[in-house]
């Protein structure tokens, strides 16, 4: 495919973006702003200043603008006035936690009823051309032994995930049913196209670092104490978050740009992630420094921290996964920087705001 010139599809638009407070919808809206669009920004609460003053600072330096809409994911009809007249809708509201108690509540109806609820918007919404799903690269996998079984070299766009449930890996099965739903519903009309991004997991400095983001967690974790006794050995595709805006704006802005797009810069490891960290930063922070072995993690893991039960230890841990990313360098053009870099300046976002503290 013949990636169309940049400066033809980048006039400026009117474009919703759902989760607007997020930590990779800042990135996205900075980039719209940069190209001028005038984004209508939905929120759960647009009178939550404190949640909106990164996008506000944004909007004072930027030659874009932003309208701000109330809208929750759960609330049939609500995206309405913000869609009114946009173009192009980029869907990246949905829950990311792999804290909670109620799976089908918390993750699995917001996700995939939140899809639907924006999607049929987007067909009762006259002027939209294109939606932008965020999915994920976990609704093509579920655990790192899918990739072993699928006896592939990499995963690619082709593939599901088809082992998560709302007992095992809940948050990679809500992502699944909810990219499933946005297929099913887009196969339903003419009036735009859907193309889905799905990154692997998100590193690199927030517009706001007080995200509510996994990829925080995982973060301040690793220089927490968290796993001093020893990380496991798990294998995880990465990229850097400025990336997967550009990759949302490819998939928005390039009439040719269609299907799923794995966004994934490097197949690493957490405890590449606690190298890289304890080469840049010393020892000022207790990362850990040696790879737990299995066993031991197996059974020690649930009582670090609950998201590690015994099966997606043993179903992950050891076990590296391989994802193809060059659908999205040919498509969509992306150029992923080194993982060094989007860690180190990740991690140096975390101190200069005093949200790690040396011990
Ligand atoms: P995040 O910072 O937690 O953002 C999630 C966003 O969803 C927030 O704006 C949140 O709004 C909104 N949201 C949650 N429940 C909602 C509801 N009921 N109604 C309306 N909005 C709701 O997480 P993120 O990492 O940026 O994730 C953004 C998207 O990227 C998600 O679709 C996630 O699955 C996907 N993704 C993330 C990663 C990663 O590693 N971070 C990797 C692959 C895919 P509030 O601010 O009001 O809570």
């Amino acid at each position: 495919m013949v990636i169309s010139n940049r400066s033809t599809f980048m006039s400026p638009r009117q474009v919703m973006v759902s989760g607007a407070t997020g930590y990779v919808a800042g990135w996205l809206i900075k980039r719209l702003l940069e190209a001028g669009h005038h984004v209508h920004a939905a929120v759960r609460d647009p009178a939550n200043k404190q949640k909106l003053a990164h996008l506000e600072a944004l909007q004072a330096d930027l030659p874009g603008n932003i309208t701000y809409f109330a809208a929750d994911l759960l609330a049939e009809g609500s995206y309405a006035e913000a869609m009114a007249d946009c173009e192009i809708v980029f869907h990246t509201a949905s829950p990311f936690s792999l804290r909670v108690k109620d799976a089908q509540r918390e993750l699995v109806d917001p996700a995939k009823l939140g899809t639907r609820n924006v999607l049929e918007q987007a067909k009762r919404t006259s002027s939209v051309r294109r939606v932008v799903v965020t999915s994920s690269y976990v609704a093509v996998f579920g655990d790192n032994a899918d990739f072993l079984a699928s006896g592939k070299p990499f995963l690619s766009e082709d593939d599901w995930n088809t082992t998560s449930s709302l007992t095992h890996q809940p948050y990679s099965f809500s992502k699944t049913e909810a990219e499933k739903e946005a297929w099913k519903i887009a196969q339903t009309q003419d009036q735009w196209r859907l193309v889905t991004v799905n990154p692997a997991f998100v590193m690199g400095p927030g517009i706001s670092p007080y995200a509510t983001s996994e990829s925080f967690n995982f973060m301040t974790q690793l220089a927490d104490g968290t796993f001093k006794s020893g990380i496991p050995n798990f294998g995880v595709g990465l990229v850097d978050v400025r990336e997967v805006a550009d990759a949302h704006l490819g998939a928005a802005f390039i009439p040719e740009a269609e299907g799923r797009y794995l966004i994934s810069a490097e197949n690493s490891s957490f405890p590449e992630i606690a190298q890289i960290l304890r080469d840049q930063f010393g020892d000022d922070f207790p990362f850990p420094k040696r790879i737990i072995p299995k066993g031991l993690i197996w059974l020690i893991g649930p009582l670090i921290d609950k998201t590690l039960s015994r099966r997606v230890l043993a179903r992950n841990v050891g076990y590296p996964v391989k994802i193809d990313n060059r659908k999205s360098i040919r498509e969509l053009g992306i150029t992923y920087r080194p993982l060094e870099e989007t860690v180190t300046q990740m991690f140096q976002q975390l101190i200069d705001e005093e949200i790690v503290v040396p011990s």
